[in-house]
């Protein structure tokens, strides 16, 4: 996935963290003529925060406007469909629910009503008992009623990530993974900065957009001093014949601290259910536990009675980056020159992402940064080929062009060889990369079946040894020896 640094290129803008934020900028700048680098620490973009959420394209009506998140959620919403025309990743505007269980939490929903006419969330509405039931028959009957927000969808969270990214690269971004970046110093206007091992670039500007490391980011650029408390979320995917799959994203109504435990009908027909909300000591502390499982069951059964632990296939966590003030820090150091901080990015970071683009490069402009809009680019991304989509003539006529269209390697998601040859070819070389891009090993037995194959794959179409190919990057190392040389 990464270029490599030869000598010590200079650019005009660096960004630091390859995650929803750093890719939705590098894709916005991507537009004008400058000379612009992402650098990401992890073997593959979105390998942060980015991966491990709900997915839920939000339909800003859960903050007041008076927080910058709540103005970038709705702008970044309503960006979603001519950026999924462009970028060619899989969206649903499926719309959201926030169902009432009580008359109390009525009161609480005619509050969320009036702040999203206030936001401007498109179409929203209070709804009756038999409206919610309605428009979300999977719904538990003890509904009293809710709230509808049209505009709320699903998107695949690292498959949106991978598409900025394309997007970026084809015009012009450079970008390099397994850049962690350690030091920093500035001379004659100029960002000089190293990474742990020991690669040196030099930028006029630098953006912060490192996730739950942003405070140390900050720290290394002699930026503002602040904390980053991961809030920890855990969510629990079930199996696409489970009967829980809701038409709509389900909310309950939301805590002072956490949205609450949502049902959530994914883009790609799986169910999911979480996140818990817990402020943990560890940034990169991934664990889930029986006690949240458990927890998790008995809220999403509240709205949705066809819910079953059997269903379950996997589960994972990830944390919210959050700040204190619970609300996004975006602005231009005031401590260090040409420094601008993306921190505090949690939810609702994935929907705000495009608008977090933009905004991020109104204040490069207002930094003093000239930016002339490119005379031509590469306005759209190319249409990657799905088999589980295509009609049996088109399969026909695929595998007639390339036969490894015919060949299933991952049988429970029905991905054929051609893809993940295709995953590798775009530069993702660890299992997890080809799963995110491909979905091979996301069904039902989790890569038990095509786990190997995959691997076998990259060895074929990269010449990396088996030895050395990787879950997520260094140190996740999947095959110790070769059985042939045992
Ligand atoms: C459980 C959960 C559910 C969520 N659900 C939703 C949702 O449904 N909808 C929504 O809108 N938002 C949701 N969010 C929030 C959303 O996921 C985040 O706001 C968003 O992913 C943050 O993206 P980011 O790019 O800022 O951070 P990240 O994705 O973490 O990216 C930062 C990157 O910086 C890299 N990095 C760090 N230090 C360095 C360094 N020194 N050098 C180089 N690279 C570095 C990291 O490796 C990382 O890849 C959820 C979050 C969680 C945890």
């Amino acid at each position: 996935m990464s270029n490599s640094v030869e000598q010590q290129e200079s650019y005009d803008v660096v960004i630091i963290g390859g995650g929803v934020s750093g890719a939705a900028i590098a894709a916005n700048l991507a537009r004008y003529d400058l000379r612009v680098a992402l650098l990401e620490k992890s073997a593959d973009f979105g390998f942060g925060v980015s991966k491990a959420n709900s997915g839920i394209i939000h339909a800003g009506f859960h903050h007041n406007l008076s927080a910058l998140k709540s103005k970038l959620e709705i702008q970044g919403n309503l960006m979603f469909d001519s950026l999924c025309h462009q970028l060619d990743f899989p969206f649903r505007r499926c719309g959201i629910v926030v169902a009432a269980f009580t008359d109390e939490e009525m009161v609480i929903v005619n509050e969320l009503y009036n702040q999203g006419v206030e936001n401007g969330s498109p179409g929203i509405e209070l709804c009756s008992h038999e409206r919610m039931l309605m428009l979300e028959p999977k719904l538990n009957n003890d509904v009293v009623g809710g709230l509808f927000a049209p505009a709320g969808g699903v998107i695949e969270p690292y498959l949106y990530v991978f598409s900025l990214i394309e997007f970026a690269q084809r015009n012009g971004v450079e970008t390099f993974t397994e850049f962690k970046v350690s030091t920093a110093s500035r001379q004659e206007n100029i960002w000089h900065i190293t990474s742990s091992d020991e690669r040196m670039m030099q930028t006029r500007y630098v953006i912060n957009a490192a996730g739950l490391y942003a405070d140390h980011v900050s720290e290394i650029f002699n930026g503002e001093k602040f904390e980053i408390i991961p809030r920890k979320g855990e969510e629990y995917l079930l199996d696409r014949a489970s009967k829980a799959y809701p038409e709509r994203v389900i909310f309950p109504v939301p805590t002072p601290n956490s949205k609450g435990t949502l049902v959530i009908p994914t883009v790609e027909g799986t169910t999911m259910i979480g996140p818990t909300a817990q402020e943990v000591d560890e940034k990169d502390d991934d664990t889930t536990t029986a006690e949240n499982m458990k927890n998790i069951f008995v809220l999403a059964a509240n709205m949705v009675s066809g819910i079953s632990r059997r269903d379950i296939i996997t589960a994972f966590s990830g944390s919210r980056p959050t700040l204190p003030g619970n609300d996004f820090m975006i602005k231009i150091s005031e401590t260090t020159p040409a420094l601008i901080q993306v921190a505090g990015i949690q939810s609702p970071g994935l929907t705000a992402s495009p608008a977090i683009g933009e905004y991020v490069k109104d204040l490069l402009k207002i930094s003093g940064l000239t930016m002339i809009e490119k005379k031509s680019i590469s306005r759209t991304n190319q249409k990657t080929v799905k088999v589980r989509f295509a009609t049996r003539a088109k399969l026909k006529e695929l595998i007639k062009k390339n036969p490894a269209y015919g060949n299933i390697i991952c049988r429970c998601e029905n991905i054929s060889e051609a893809e993940i040859v295709e995953a590798v070819h775009k530069g993702h070389t660890t299992l997890d990369g080809v799963k995110f891009y491909t979905r091979s090993g996301m069904g039902r037995c989790q890569g038990g079946f095509c786990a190997g194959k995959v691997i076998e794959i990259i060895n074929q179409e990269t010449g990396i040894p088996v030895e050395q190919i990787t879950k997520r990057g260094k140190g996740s190392w999947l095959i110790v020896e070769r059985l042939n040389e045992l």
